[in-house]
């Protein structure tokens, strides 16, 4: 198994690396033939090489199996024409990285701000909406018509909504609620959310054995908050996605758990949900639960659930008790220690 590890920026190096320990371990413990190439991106690349993604590196992602993308701070980065693109949008695009799966699961053990469980997985509509075409010009998908006035598109295809839907619905399948919940905001937006609902009903009605409702997305907010637990799998469309999948991880336990996986018809990219977190880098103290949870993902998607299984028991087993959690969710360990820790367990198991 090939797998291309980007380490990124902020606390990624960081998180990449825990990833790299508890990949080893699945490795010794399971014999996956893995190989593991490490390589830059975000702020060490536009040092080295004058662009925060080298063509080189799409090219080895399309060699690989699967990779591991850490998180980047496309925000502090210079502008395109500077080199500073942003790595993550890039590879979504070029992969064709059509769906982001994110799942919020709340631990028994860990604090949460809300009582209720949570066992939710957003699917986030990955390439288009707001989102459409960033990257590929200065100020990507937004226009200044004259001085202090800002505009914004939206894009939204009956394609990608199709597509979109139907991982919804096939994720649903395997889950035992079976329930989708489409959030929109189609009292506004009639025409964009009007062909993502559209396309989301006609794949609904090829499913029968799914129970399928509808939100708006400001009553959803609100309802995440009161009855997570009312909420299997969502579907929604790239922003609402963004914003709502974090809304859930917090009430899950936090952006630290929070795992995700990109995947297109061809590639899957591993990919924790939050961002580069400037404000903890290199201080050993970045919970890499979000990064290894999401590498798990992966392994799971390549076939290899008894390896994807045993990360997340290690991962479950560790979250249980304070002494053996990271300091964002008043533990003790740092990242390399907790990261250790996991690789000890995997091994054991
Ligand atoms: P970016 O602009 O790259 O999104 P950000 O400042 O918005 O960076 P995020 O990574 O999105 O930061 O996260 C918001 C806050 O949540 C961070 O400032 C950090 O304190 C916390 N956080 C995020 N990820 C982690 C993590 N893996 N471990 C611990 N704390 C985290
Ligand atoms: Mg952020």
């Amino acid at each position: 198994m090939k797998l291309l590890l980007l380490p990124g920026d902020g606390i990624g190096p960081e998180i990449a690396a825990a990833t790299e320990t508890v990949l080893r371990a699945v490795e010794a413990r399971y014999g996956l033939g893995l190989s593991l190439t490490r390589r830059d991106i975000g702020f060490p690349a536009l040092e080295a090489e004058g662009t925060t993604i080298p063509d080189a590196v799409i090219v080895e992602a399309r060699g690989a199996d699967g990779v591991v993308l850490g998180p980047v701070s496309h925000n502090a980065y210079p502008p395109v024409s500077a080199g500073g693109r942003n790595p993550s949008g890039v590879l979504r695009r070029e992969l064709e990285l059509y769906a982001n799966i994110r799942p919020a699961l709340s631990r028994p053990a860990v604090p949460r701000p809300v009582s209720a469980e949570v066992d939710l997985v957003v699917v986030r509509e990955n390439l288009e909406g707001f989102y459409a075409d960033r990257n590929m010009h200065e100020g990507g998908g937004e226009f200044a018509p004259e001085p202090g006035v800002g505009l914004a598109f939206r894009k939204v295809t009956a394609r990608a909504s199709r597509r979109i839907a139907e991982a919804a619905f096939a994720l649903a399948e395997t889950r035992p609620r079976r329930r989708v919940t489409a959030i929109h905001k189609a009292n506004v937006m009639r025409l964009t959310d009007g062909i993502f609902l559209a396309e989301v009903r006609a794949v609904a009605a090829a499913h029968p054995g799914i129970d399928y409702n509808e939100l708006l997305v400001d009553a959803a907010a609100a309802h995440l908050v009161r009855h997570p637990g009312r909420f299997d799998v969502i579907v929604t469309t790239n922003m609402f996605g963004d914003i709502l999948s974090d809304l859930a991880s917090e009430l899950s336990g936090g952006l630290g758990l929070a795992a995700s996986l990109n995947l297109g018809p061809s590639y899957a990219v591993a990919q924790a949900q939050h961002g580069s977190a400037p404000d903890i880098a290199g201080q050993d103290r970045a919970n890499p639960v979000s990064l290894i949870g999401s590498a798990a993902m992966l392994l799971r998607h390549l076939g290899a659930g008894a390896a994807a299984a045993s990360v997340e028991a290690a991962i479950d087993a560790a979250l249980s008790s304070p002494e053996t959690r990271t300091c964002d969710l008043g533990g003790a360990l740092g990242t390399r220690a907790f990261a250790d820790h996991l690789a000890t367990l995997i091994v054991e198991s």
